[in-house]
């Protein structure tokens, strides 16, 4: 599918592993946005996520793929696996910006947990310069009084990064939850696509988390 008018919708994410929210989100946030195109970037080696015992990207990207194999609606992107180093989000927006072209609106979306610690993020002024960041709301993650911590973001940047806060559904689904629920034999078949639950099972995923 080609960007419309309004542009593409980006999601990154470690994606360990892809779940029902995550396409949820994506879909409530495209349709509100009257965005026909969206790509999934699973993240190479999260910037945010360095302590933890992460899979490896070669079956995070490999579950993506599986989880919208069927679905035009969606593409995913390998584009992080081509950098080294710390899968920046500046560098990806960059490297659409240059894929499409500078009249192409790039939109970012991120969960309501990310927004609280956005003021973290590589180059975070830039980015908010550079592309539309677009949050989802998430349950046990309230923005009613959300500020970023810091002043690296000026008041307008702030403000546009609030009057994006989307009206997509709670959806109370964590890849923390489905790694645990496999690690102990429980089903998750209603969590992830039924291509995924079948990965996971293949690869014996999570078997020991
Ligand atoms: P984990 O439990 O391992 O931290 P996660 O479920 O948060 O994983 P990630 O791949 O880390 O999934 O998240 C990618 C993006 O999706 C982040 O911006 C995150 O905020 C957002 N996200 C994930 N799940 C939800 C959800 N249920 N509702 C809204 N946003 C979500």
């Amino acid at each position: 599918m080609e960007p419309n008018k309004n542009g593409i919708l980006l999601f990154g994410g470690t994606f360990d592993p892809i779940h029902n929210g995550h396409l949820q989100i994506c879909r409530a946030a495209a349709e509100l946005l009257a965005i026909e195109k969206v790509i999934l970037i699973p993240s190479a080696i999260p910037p945010h996520k360095t302590d933890c015992n992460i899979t490896p990207i070669e079956h995070r990207l490999a579950m993506a793929q599986a989880a919208v194999q069927h679905d035009a609606f969606f593409e995913v992107s390998d584009c992080e696996l081509q950098r080294k180093g710390p899968s920046y989000t500046l560098d990806t927006v960059h490297h659409f910006q240059q894929l499409y072209g500078p009249t192409v609106k790039i939109h970012w979306l991120i969960g309501a947990d990310m927004l609280r610690e956005i003021a973290t993020w590589y180059e975070i002024s830039q980015l908010v310069e550079k592309c539309q960041i677009v949050t989802a709301v998430r349950p046990g993650h309230d923005l009613s009084h959300w500020q970023p911590k810091g002043n690296l973001l000026t008041p307008q940047q702030i403000q546009r990064l609030k009057s994006a806060i989307l009206p997509t559904p709670l959806l109370d689904i964590s890849a923390t939850d489905i790694r645990n629920r496999a690690a102990t034999g429980k089903p998750i078949t209603n969590l992830v696509p039924d291509a995924v639950a079948e990965y996971i099972a293949a690869h014996n995923l999570y078997r020991f988390a």
